[in-house]
């Protein structure tokens, strides 16, 4: 989709620091980054919201999962721990409608959380 963000970012029309890429997802680092580790881990196809998660997706989200695990162990946040969480709609405060698992780590989490 030509009119979204992370499908642009995807397809390197837009610039961002690009940590993990394959054939299914791309992970980069957050532009506004709310703990010392936070990085976005997006599948390449254009699904808006988790609403709009088919039983087709299953193993791409399980992939993206897989690939946030990773990731956590190559920041060596494994131990320490980090959240991995997806907004969805207003009360969420989800802003960009490309779904993206946000790893956040590196510092204390709060429950429950803002
Ligand atoms: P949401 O609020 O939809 O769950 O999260 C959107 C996230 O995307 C926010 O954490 C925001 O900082 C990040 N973001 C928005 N625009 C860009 C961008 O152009 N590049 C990168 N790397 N992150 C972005
Ligand atoms: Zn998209």
């Amino acid at each position: 989709m030509n009119n979204c963000l992370f499908c642009r970012i995807s397809a390197k029309k837009i610039p961002a620091n690009i940590i993990y890429e394959d054939s299914e997802a791309v992970a980069f680092e957050d532009i506004n980054p709310q703990a010392p580790v936070h990085v976005l881990i997006i599948p390449k196809k254009h699904i808006s919201t988790v609403l709009e998660i088919n039983p087709e997706d299953n193993a791409l989200i399980g992939h993206l999962f897989r690939v946030a695990a990773e990731i956590a162990k190559e920041k060596g946040i494994e131990k320490s721990g980090f959240r991995l969480l997806m907004n969805t709609n207003s009360d969420a405060g989800q802003t960009v409608f490309h779904i993206h698992l946000h790893l956040l780590g590196g510092r204390q989490m709060h429950w429950p959380p803002g």
